[in-house]
């Protein structure tokens, strides 16, 4: 165990700041407490899905709308059916997806963004590949009532029937985002190109709205089938625009956020200060992360997902930044006084996740350990807790002094584990003397991915619980 350390910062300028930035423990200041992020709504998200199986079942259901024994048996008339269900059910299934990934607060309070955008991950393509047979089965439906060729059908939709042009742009927009979301391809891509090419699907959604109201049979004529659709788009469009929009410019009126300091944590690894306006107001638990855009050049229009290195000291708030590509290189290098517009907070990697009141075991490597050290603090107090800090070299151990304070604090026991990957092993052996018995412990992982898979599956081995093994990946 290391010596407590009381950090004392400096405004960059070599001048101590005349404010305290200090992010010590003790004492918090108590004129403007910090609110605590609210527990996780389970019941919200799970009616939330079952709304989710209802819209899917009854745009599946407006398929039927327009349909007769008459028109199955017609020439196309199965291939044309089959294309209504899959344009309904393939842009329903699109709004869902844009909806997991809007962030809304019941539902990332629950979930948590990182699974979010794994299941949208998981399950994106699925949308693109049905509306894409849509196209196909509709073109081919067309054609056999028409007694046309394919090719001659679809120039006729592009020419001759409502709002088509604009669809096909929606649907070749819905492609390039498919096939550059492929792994293989995406790897090879620049982050913020991806991101761009993923806002298109936006624009899909709006331009391929018009064809679907003029063409499709379900609604015209059909005004309550007309108004539910109406209305799911609308719905979709404002949840959009009020978590996306309304709610973050609402925040940073309120709280004014400006760069105070950046100063040097560990090798490449920088803590950057963030002081605003009615701080005691700013709603956080430790181990949560912001969408953070700075608006600086060449920053402003793309955000990034960075955890709170430590519980906010009202009028500050800290993150602690790794130096990776061209993003993370500037934040560390932003002046005092840069404007900050954050989103958030996000994440699960809090308290509320624990399954019980037994030990809690923090594990952390390389810059995940500033989670960690935020969700330490944040602990109820009496929580038994371990910490396990793992780096190659000691200099490595970000918010070293501080973690040691918290834990003396706790009267808890801090883990150093020091050495390369090939010198010293961090295994299922080390692992159980170290930790001891899991079973009734909450354990929570964050660092590198690889690192936070072969922890998780040793810890398994080790008897823990899959449910009270906590990670937060750094990566979407
Ligand atoms: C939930 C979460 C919390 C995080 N917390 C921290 C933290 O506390 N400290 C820290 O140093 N890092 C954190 N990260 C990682 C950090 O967001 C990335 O390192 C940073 O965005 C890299 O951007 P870059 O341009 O410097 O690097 P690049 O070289 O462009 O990217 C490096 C990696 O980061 C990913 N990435 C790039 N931009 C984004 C983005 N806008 N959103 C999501 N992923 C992106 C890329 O896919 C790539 O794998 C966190 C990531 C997530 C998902």
């Amino acid at each position: 165990m290391v010596a407590p350390y009381r950090p004392t910062m400096t405004n960059g300028t070599g001048r101590q700041n005349p404010e305290s930035m200090t992010f010590e423990t003790k004492p918090r200041p108590s004129r403007a407490p910090r609110r605590v992020a609210r527990p996780p709504q389970r019941r919200t998200a799970n009616n939330l899905a079952l709304l989710a199986g209802i819209g899917l079942l009854i745009s599946v259901g407006l398929a039927f709308i327009g349909e007769s024994l008459g028109s199955f048996k017609s020439a196309g008339g199965w291939f044309t059916f089959a294309g209504r269900v899959t344009g309904l059910s393939g842009t329903y299934l699109l709004i869902i997806m844009v909806l997991l990934v809007t962030r809304l607060p019941w539902l990332e309070q629950t979930v948590g963004q990182v699974r979010l955008v794994h299941w949208h991950r998981t399950v994106g393509g699925w949308p693109i590949a049905i509306i894409a047979l849509h196209v196909i089965l509709i073109t081919i439906g067309y054609a056999q009532a028409s007694h046309v060729g394919l090719l001659s059908e679809f120039w006729a939709f592009i020419y001759h029937y409502p709002d088509m042009l604009s669809a096909t742009v929606a649907f070749a927009l819905l492609v390039l985002a498919g096939v550059t979301s492929i792994p293989a391809i995406r790897l090879q891509l620049k982050y913020q190109t991806w991101w761009v090419v993923h806002l298109y699907l936006y624009l899909a959604v709006v331009l391929a709205f018009a064809h679907e109201i003029k063409a499709g049979v379900m609604f015209i004529g059909h005004p309550l089938s007309l108004d539910f659709w109406i209305a799911l788009s609308v719905v979709a469009l404002g949840a959009v625009l009020a978590v996306r929009g309304v709610r973050p410019l609402a925040r940073n009126l309120r709280h004014q956020l400006r760069v105070a300091d950046v100063r040097e944590e560990a090798p490449g690894v920088y803590s950057v200060i963030i002081k605003g306006r009615n701080m005691n107001q700013f709603e956080v638990a430790g181990g949560q992360f912001f969408q953070w855009r700075f608006m600086a050049r060449g920053l402003w229009w793309h955000s990034h997902p960075y955890s709170l290195s430590a519980l906010p000291r009202p009028p500050f708030i800290r993150m602690t930044v790794k130096r990776l590509g061209l993003q993370s290189l500037a934040t560390t290098r932003l002046k005092p006084g840069t404007r900050v517009i954050v989103e958030g907070p996000y994440g699960v990697f809090t308290r509320h996740a624990r399954q019980g009141d037994g030990r809690v075991v923090l594990i952390g490597a390389g810059v995940g350990i500033s989670p960690i050290r935020a969700l330490l603090e944040d602990l109820p107090p009496g929580t038994n807790v371990t910490v396990l800090l793992r780096a190659s070299k000691a200099e490595d151990l970000v918010h070293r002094k501080e973690i040691a304070q918290l834990v003396i604090e706790r009267d808890g026991q801090l883990h150093e584990i020091v050495g390369s990957r090939k010198k010293v092993h961090l295994d299922g052996k080390a692992l159980r003397q170290l930790l001891g018995n899991l079973s009734t412990s909450d354990i929570y992982v964050c660092g590198p991915p690889g690192f936070s898979e072969s922890m998780a599956k040793a810890l398994v081995r080790l008897g823990a619980g899959h449910d009270r093994i906590h990670q937060e990946a750094f990566a979407f």
